[in-house]
């Protein structure tokens, strides 16, 4: 929706009560009241924050000065020129916590890639119903989309132990049967896209202790099959650190996620390390800079 503010400086309650239903207003205030507007966080010259709905799944909202107007964007299902009481109560949230508006913000729906906007301008066109069978259909043959799927709909937590104990031990059959018996390079690469495969998946759950264990013992994992492509780099030169690259990308967003404790990290990262026969995925002091103690 779009409320426009004729000078950014001078945007205040007033000026939302004035241009809002009174209803609207008054629900934005009993969530604001109830605690259902949770902390904020800036994005993209706006700000964004989660609003628990009753019994239904929380939304997110977006608020921001766009072209000095007040533009929001909400997971709810109102339409694109209504104000929702959850707009409502994250602007009055921000207006209250004396939040710096930026007169530059650009909304989440536009700061996308241009091809993402044009995919979207044409999912805009389906009918809910169509879309869901669509976005359903993808799903059911990409076990990443799946896995987005059900996170997003509330219906996956994040990965705990007795399943990543399984995973383990299907992670160590991938390894292990790649390189048993009458065994060529290629297999070596299918394996490890198998297994960086399972861990982009996992990268798509909310972090757990068990997600970050379970991607290092997967990254010693790899470690070993990367030795083979090392040592054939003729054929196989850049691979293996790009393949390593992805491996390390899901361990960094977990432990941005998850801020292990320093010291233990340091020294699984030492094991990890020490034991891998050529280079180990993981060893980029520099990525894990921030997660080193400081003390
Ligand atoms: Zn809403």
């Amino acid at each position: 929706m779009r409320l426009d503010v004729l000078m950014v400086v001078h945007f205040n309650e007033d000026m939302l009560a004035g241009a809002v239903d009174a209803e609207v207003f008054a629900a934005a205030e009993r969530l604001l009241a109830g605690g259902a507007v949770g902390s904020f966080a800036d994005a993209t010259g706006g700000a964004t924050a989660i609003v628990q709905v009753g019994q239904g799944h929380p939304v997110e909202v977006w608020v921001g000065i766009v072209h000095g107007g007040l533009d929001t964007e909400c997971d709810c299902d109102a339409g694109r020129d209504d104000l929702c009481a959850h707009a409502v109560a994250v602007t009055l949230a921000a207006l209250r916590s004396g939040f710096t508006w930026s007169s530059g913000a650009t909304p989440p729906s536009e700061a996308v890639e241009p091809e993402v906007r044009e995919l979207v301008e044409a999912a805009d066109r389906l009918s809910r119903r169509r879309l869901t069978m669509l976005v359903a259909t993808h799903a059911s043959t990409d076990r990443r989309l799946r896995t987005r799927l059900l996170v997003e709909a509330g219906q996956l937590g994040p990965l705990a132990r007795p399943e990543a104990d399984q995973l383990r031990q299907t992670l160590n059959a991938i390894a292990t049967e790649a390189t048993t018996g009458w065994w060529q390079m290629p297999d070596v690469v299918t394996a490890g896209e198998a297994i960086i495969s399972e861990l982009e998946i996992i990268s798509e759950r909310s972090a757990s202790m068990s997600a970050l264990l379970l991607v290092e013992h997967a990254a010693t994992l790899w470690d070993g099959l990367a030795a083979h492509l090392f040592d054939d780099w003729e054929h196989y030169e850049g691979v293996p650190e790009e393949m390593g690259a992805r491996v390390r990308a899901v361990h960094l967003q977990l432990c941005e996620r998850l801020q292990p404790d320093p010291d233990e990290l340091a020294e699984r990262l030492n094991r990890i390390i020490g034991s891998a026969e050529s280079v180990s995925c993981l060893d980029a002091p520099h990525d894990y800079a921030p997660f080193r103690n400081r003390a």
